[in-house]
């Protein structure tokens, strides 16, 4: 359907250059690219947080996975930050570079729907608890319609969690696998999930031990070096390329022109 559309998904780590992330954005959409942009925000949700008198609280599964678990309270914050302060951040610098950007979250037009998983089950003190009223999930469905009409009107969609479920509650999902789920349904060309490491380090953090390239038969093999982020952008890039992208790139969002060194294969290509 899109054949020469890239998703680009840049991160909310530390470290990450938003300003020359929207520079490069903007001279690739002036010489005629056609991008949607997906965002995060977790270290900036962590700050605000610790400032609001309400830390995040992280859990682990009983197989040893740890994610955030997303209380209402918790859930508002993440609105304000991802939806408000990064999104309309990237946005005006998306505008003052010349590109007619719109910020949406997975809400709005129900852009981004999935099942919500409102009980987790928890390993506390040894013990496995159930933990009830999170609000996460896992994003299913993406209204490509409504990012067709801005597409192909000229804008520059930049997408953010949360997702919507079924019954029209707000959710926390994943914004690798939120991106891949775009670019599989947009029939995008390309997804970049840019971070603020130069790929996947096969002996983490060293990046003397960057791994430029990983066949899809053999992702298996490298999640056994993810740690648990980046084990997030692996099933990501798998899901991705079930979806129909033909590359995933995990590039480096730290310095001057990040998705233009991604679209160059430069970080981890995954094909
Ligand atoms: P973002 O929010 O920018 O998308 P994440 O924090 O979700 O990024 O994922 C990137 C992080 O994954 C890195 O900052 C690093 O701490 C972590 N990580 C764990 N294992 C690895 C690995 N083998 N190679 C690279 N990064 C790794």
């Amino acid at each position: 359907m899109s054949e020469d559309l890239v998703v680009v998904k840049v991160g909310g780590s530390d470290g990450i250059d938003l300003d020359a992330l929207c520079d490069d954005v903007a001279q690739l959409v002036s010489a005629g690219s056609r991008l949607v942009l997906v965002h995060g925000g977790s270290a900036e949700t962590n700050r605000v947080s610790r400032l609001l008198g309400h830390p995040p609280r992280f859990v682990t599964s009983p197989s040893g996975h740890q994610s955030r678990f997303t209380d209402r309270a918790t859930l508002e914050i993440f609105e304000m930050v991802y939806c408000g302060k990064v999104n309309k951040g990237l946005v005006e610098r998306l505008q003052a570079g010349g590109v007619n950007a719109v910020g949406l979250s997975g809400i709005d037009g129900r852009l981004l729907e999935g099942r919500r998983k409102s009980s987790v089950r928890v390993v506390d003190d040894g013990r496995v608890r159930v933990l009830h009223g999170d609000h996460t999930g896992v994003v299913e469905r993406v209204n490509t319609a409504l990012l067709s009409l801005l597409l192909d009107a000229g804008y520059l969609p930049v997408l953010t969690p949360p997702a919507i479920s079924y019954e029209g509650v707000a959710l926390n999902v994943d914004g690798d696998r939120a991106a891949a789920a775009v670019a599989g349904s947009l029939g995008a060309r390309e997804l970049l999930l840019l971070s603020n490491v130069p790929g996947l380090l096969s002996d983490f953090p060293d990046e003397a031990t960057l791994v430029r390239t990983i066949d899809r038969d053999e992702l298996d093999g490298a999640m056994s070096y993810a740690g648990g982020r980046m084990k997030k952008k692996l099933l990501g890039a798998r899901e991705a390329l079930d979806g129909g992208v033909r590359r995933v790139v995990l590039g480096d969002a730290r310095s001057a022109r990040p998705v233009s060194r991604a679209l160059a294969g430069e970080g981890t290509l995954i094909a």
